[in-house]
C-alpha cells in the first residue's frame, strides 16, 4: 500500500478542459451561423486605461474570436460622466446583434459600479452580476438566466472531472459577491451541504478539514495548508496571487489561495494556478453569450 508521502493528487487540468469547452462552442456557433445566418455578439465595455483591465478585456476578445462569437468594443475615456455611461449600456441594450454585455470591472471611482451593472439588460447579463440574476440562484426552483463565469467554471470543473456532488460536505472560502457567494449557491443548488469561511470565521482550519469538495477564493497566498485538507477531498483553488520572485524575469508568480506542494501530497484531486480556475472563466463567459444568444436566435 503507498505510503501517504508516496500519495500525488490528481491534477485538473483546466487548461485543457477549457479547450475542449471552446471548441464544443465554437462548433455550436458554426451551426447556428448555417441554420440561422446569425452568430452570438458580445460587447465588452472597458472605461479608462487601466493595464490590467485592457489585457483581460484583449484575452476576451481574442477568445471570442477563436469560437465565432463577433465582440463589439466600447472603449470608453476615464472622465466619461455615469449617466453616459448608462446611456451607452441601453445602447447594447438596443442593439439585436449584442448578446452579452459586459462592463469590465473596476469603474473609475466617480461612477456607481452597482448602478451601471443593473441597467444591463437581464437578458444580456452574461457575468451573470445582476441582481435579480444573483437573487434567482438563491432562490429554491428558480433559474436565473446566466450564472456567474467563475463560480459556474468551479462546479463544470468539478462535473467534467467526474467528482459528484450531492450530499458532500463543500467549504468555500470566501464570500465575495463574484466568487465566494455565488459558488457557494449554486454547490447548494447542486445538492452539497455548504459552509462558508471568510475572514471573521474563527476556527478556519477545522472547518476546512471536514470538507469533501474545497473552494477556496480568499485572495490569500497560499493560505490553505496540506494539514487543513481532508485526505482526498477535491479542491479548486480560485485564488490567482503574484508572489514575489526573483528568479524570474517579471520579478513574480502566481499562487493560489491552496500550498500546492503539499495539497498534492493529501488531496484526491486539485487545480494548479495558473491554468485551473483561470481558463475555465474565459470559457463560461463565451458559454454564456452562446446561451444569450440561441435564446434569442433559436425560436
Ligand atoms: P475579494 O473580493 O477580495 O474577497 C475575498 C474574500 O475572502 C472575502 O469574502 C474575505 O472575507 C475572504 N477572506 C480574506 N482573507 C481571508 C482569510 N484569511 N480567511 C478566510 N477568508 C478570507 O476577492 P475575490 O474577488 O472573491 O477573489 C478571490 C480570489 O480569487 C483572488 O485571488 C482573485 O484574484 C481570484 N479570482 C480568480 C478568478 C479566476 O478567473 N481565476 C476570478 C475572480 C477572482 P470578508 O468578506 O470577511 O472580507
Amino acid at each position: 500500500m503507498a505510503s501517504q508521502s508516496d500519495h500525488k493528487a490528481t491534477v485538473i487540468d483546466g487548461k485543457f478542459i477549457a479547450q475542449t469547452i471552446r471548441s464544443e462552442i465554437a462548433e455550436e456557433v458554426r451551426q447556428l451561423s448555417e441554420k440561422y445566418g446569425k452568430v452570438p455578439g458580445l460587447a465588452v465595455v472597458i472605461v479608462g486605461n487601466r493595464k490590467d483591465s485592457q489585457s483581460y478585456v484583449g484575452m476576451k476578445r481574442k477568445a471570442c474570436a477563436e469560437v465565432g462569437i463577433r465582440s463589439f468594443d466600447m472603449n470608453l475615456p476615464e472622465q466619461i460622466s455615469e449617466a453616459d455611461l448608462v446611456s451607452k449600456v441601453h445602447e447594447l441594450n438596443e442593439n439585436p446583434d449584442v448578446h452579452g454585455i459586459l462592463v469590465q470591472l473596476p469603474l473609475p471611482k466617480h461612477i456607481n459600479e452597482e448602478k451601471v451593472l443593473s441597467e444591463i439588460s437581464l437578458a444580456k447579463d452574461v457575468d451573470g452580476f445582476h441582481p435579480l440574476n444573483i437573487g434567482k440562484l438563491a432562490m429554491k426552483d428558480r433559474e436565473p438566466l446566466f450564472q456567474p463565469c467563475t463560480p459556474k467554471g468551479c462546479l463544470e470543473l468539478l462535473h467534467r472531472s467526474g467528482i459528484s456532488i450531492k450530499g458532500k460536505r463543500a467549504v468555500v472560502v470566501g464570500r465575495s459577491n463574484i466568487v465566494g457567494l455565488p459558488v457557494s449557491l449554486l454547490l447548494l443548488k447542486a445538492d452539497a451541504t455548504v459552509t462558508v469561511v471568510h475572514s471573521r470565521s474563527n476556527d478556519q482550519e477545522s472547518i476546512i478539514r471536514e470538507a469533501d469538495i474545497i473552494i477556496a477564493a480568499a485572495g490569500q497566498p497560499m493560505m490553505i495548508k496540506g494539514s487543513w485538507i481532508k485526505p482526498g477531498a477535491a479542491v479548486i483553488d480560485v485564488g490567482t496571487n503574484a508572489v514575489d520572485d526573483p528568479s524570474r524575469k517579471s520579478g513574480y508568480r502566481l499562487v493560489g489561495d491552496v500550498d500546492f506542494e503539499e495539497a498534492c501530497k493529501i488531496a484526491g484531486c486539485i487545480t494548479p494556478v495558473p491554468g485551473g480556475v483561470g481558463p475555465m472563466t474565459v470559457a463560461m463567459l463565451l458559454k454564456n453569450t452562446l446561451d444569450g444568444a440561441k435564446r434569442v436566435i433559436v425560436q
